[in-house]
């Protein structure tokens, strides 16, 4: 069994499933969401023993690494035994989760000790101000406070996330890039992608290219590249002044990953997505409640789909929206 392995039409390994595990969030960051979001209604949502038993499936077909995503994960009520029970299954290496980290003081401690392995936490700015304009409810000091709970609850390699927008937190790189260091914290600076329509600004001019962002730390520290991959769209540096942390670049435009994609996407509606910037998609919530307990239905189902994976994304700079799905709603 544990010799299972998901294959894509082009001989890529799928091992590693992104599970959004809700839509919902506490922050409606400018970038990801419209201001006033329409949330799933519940029946239209897996719930927790369906996630668990798609996890279970994907855990027993060679994936070894799950994220949970959301929207916010820590919103969603049950999170914690749903973490400890996909991190009992037999197989699975990594158990990781990507959170704004608004609950991590109360929750910080009991997901680690449900067996959550890594933590990502987005912060795109260390200014309470510009914090609260860019999330349009985010309290900065809780967010600080739940990275220092997540450390001091035993999490290791904690990775914050920054999407950086031209000419609104752009010249706080190098103070995030300080911060990073002063908590032994990796950092990767993401390039905005056109996900879901929004009206705050136009993503063509808020652009901002990850070769312009290590222009400015090379302003102030000697970047030296390193040839570690997690075979995503991350590119990592490590700086000459604080060589144990990495510094990561996802730039979707600027550097073509596809070629060595391991991963897939499941919604919280229970939709395989396939590739993040296509709408190939399969109907896995549909095999679960059509035929419940039959889990050999499910995973042809799976399997099926993973073959449909296409070739590549192709996102454009300067068109606003190429897939109409918002990022809440593709675990991203
Ligand atoms: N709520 C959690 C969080 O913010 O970390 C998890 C979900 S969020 C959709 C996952 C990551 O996607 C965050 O780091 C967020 O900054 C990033 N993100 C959201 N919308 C994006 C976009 N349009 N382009 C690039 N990154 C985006
Ligand atoms: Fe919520 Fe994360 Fe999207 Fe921000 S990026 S609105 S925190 S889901």
């Amino acid at each position: 069994m544990a010799d299972r392995i998901l294959v894509d039409g082009f001989d890529r390994k799928i091992d590693y499933l992104r599970m959004s595990v809700t839509d919902r969030c506490d922050f409606r960051c400018v970038y990801c969401m419209a201001e006033n979001m329409q949330f799933l209604p519940r029946q239209r949502i897996l719930g927790l023993e369906e996630l668990y038993l798609l996890a279970e499936r994907f855990v027993a077909l060679g994936t070894r690494k799950i994220r949970l995503t959301g929207g916010e994960p820590l919103v969603r009520n049950g999170i914690v035994e749903l973490c400890r029970r996909i991190a009992a299954l037999p197989g699975l290496r990594e158990l990781c989760m990507t959170s704004n980290g608004s609950q991590l003081v109360r929750l910080a401690g009991p997901l680690f000790h449900a067996g959550l392995s890594r933590l990502n936490i987005s912060l795109d700015s260390l200014d309470p101000q510009r914090f609260r304009q860019l999330t349009r409810s985010g309290d900065l000091a809780a967010v600080i406070a739940g990275i220092d709970a997540a450390r001091r609850a035993g999490f290791r390699h904690i990775k914050l996330n920054c999407v950086v927008l031209k000419g609104r937190n752009d010249a706080e790189v190098n103070d995030l890039v300080r911060f990073a260091i002063d908590r032994g914290l990796d950092l990767a600076f993401i390039e905005e992608m056109p996900l879901g329509t929004i009206s705050e600004h136009r993503r063509g001019e808020t652009f901002c290219a990850s070769d312009e962002v290590r222009a400015r730390i090379a302003e102030r520290y000697t970047l030296v590249e390193s040839t570690e991959s997690t075979q995503g769209p991350s590119r990592y540096w490590r700086l000459a002044e604080a060589p144990d942390i990495r510094l990561g670049f996802i730039s979707p435009h600027s550097h073509n990953f596809c070629g060595s994609c391991n991963r897939v996407r499941l919604t919280v509606e229970g939709r395989l997505l396939l590739c993040l910037g296509n709408e190939h998609a399969a109907d896995l919530k549909a095999v679960l409640r059509a035929h419940p307990g039959d889990s050999e239905r499910l995973e042809r189902a799976i399997i099926e789909a993973v073959r449909a994976k296409p070739w590549r994304h192709d996102f454009q700079v300067n068109d606003d929206v190429q897939v109409l799905r918002f990022m809440n709603m593709t675990g991203g």
